[in-house]
């Protein structure tokens, strides 16, 4: 008994960590790697592109890009193809983790789907491609596998294996028809696993031959009430206190809005990415990462 409960626990410390040395699907998931002291770790946006546009004129996808590429660093883009399809739905509560809607998300928020997503922001994808930048799967409609329990209970999911199959598919065959651009890496919505029974999401993978790109730095962005000035103290502070502390992870960001409608991570990201540059971090895409050292 004592035994079960300690395997549950490691089990669960795993999920977290990316503990690669007691997981069956071991060989699939990536949360950071050994850099051996170089300091180098990739960064990920999850559930864009989005095409809000920024104080600048630009859309918000495009302003990450380009403040990215002014360090010459990279990243990987964990992209939807759109949550359009998402209804009939009703608007969530600002704050709560329904905020963009009860039933489905919504991206970059509900009824604002046309401005969100890899189909109707062919344009930002282009460039993302043509500047070297990753592209990972996140689900076309960025709906999560299985059934959900607290703080997503109550909302769709998908409970049949074939089902999430076609939803990647439908967006990895939308990236590699258009863009001659073929996907190796996935992170699912949620990063919900289980699917029912005994599958789960790395079947999926496996089947398409993708990573699961895990995370293991989070820098943001998407709770409730967060500021651009807390993103940006929460690295700072990780910085002080260890800075070798971000080598060879992956980093999480949000690419669109906070739980609370706010896009802190417009203000943050340049700032951010100073603080990375001044103590010596390259940062790359999740594929160039396991190229260069797993
Ligand atoms: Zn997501």
């Amino acid at each position: 008994m004592i035994m079960k409960i300690y395997k549950t626990l490691k089990s669960i410390k795993n999920i977290f960590t990316g503990d690669k040395s007691n997981d069956r699907y071991s060989s699939l998931r990536f949360s950071h790697v050994d850099t051996k002291g170089e300091r180098i770790a990739a960064m990920t946006f999850d559930d864009g592109p989005c095409g809000i546009i920024c104080p600048e004129g630009m859309k918000l996808t495009d302003f990450i890009r380009e403040t990215l590429e002014s360090y010459n660093f990279k990243a990987t883009f964990d992209i939807i193809g759109s949550t359009e399809e998402n209804y009939p739905d009703k608007p969530g509560k600002l704050g709560s983790f329904r905020w963009s809607g009860v039933c489905y998300d919504h991206y970059p928020c509900f009824e604002e789907d046309k401005i969100g997503g890899a189909v109707n922001n062919p344009d930002i994808i282009r460039r993302l491609i043509d500047g070297g930048f990753e592209l990972a799967n996140h689900g076309y409609r960025h709906i999560a596998c299985g059934k959900q329990g607290f703080p997503y209970y109550g909302r769709a999911f998908f409970s049949q294996y074939n089902d999430v199959i076609t939803d990647y598919k439908r967006l990895h065959d939308y990236i590699y028809k258009n863009f001659d651009y073929n996907m190796v890496g996935a992170r699912p919505p949620h990063y919900a696993e289980t699917i029912s029974g005994d599958k789960t999401v790395f079947d999926v993978y496996r089947e398409l031959g993708y990573n699961y790109y895990f995370a293991s730095f989070d820098l943001g962005g998407w709770e409730k009430n967060e500021t651009s000035g807390n993103m940006v103290k929460k690295l700072k502070k990780a910085l002080e206190e260890n800075p070798d502390s971000l080598c060879g992870k992956v980093i999480y960001q949000k690419d669109g809005l906070s739980m609370s409608g706010d896009m802190p991570i417009y203000e943050a990201l340049p700032l951010q990415l100073d603080l990375l540059f001044s103590h010596g971090y390259e940062i790359i895409t999740v594929s160039e990462l396991l190229k260069r050292f797993a």
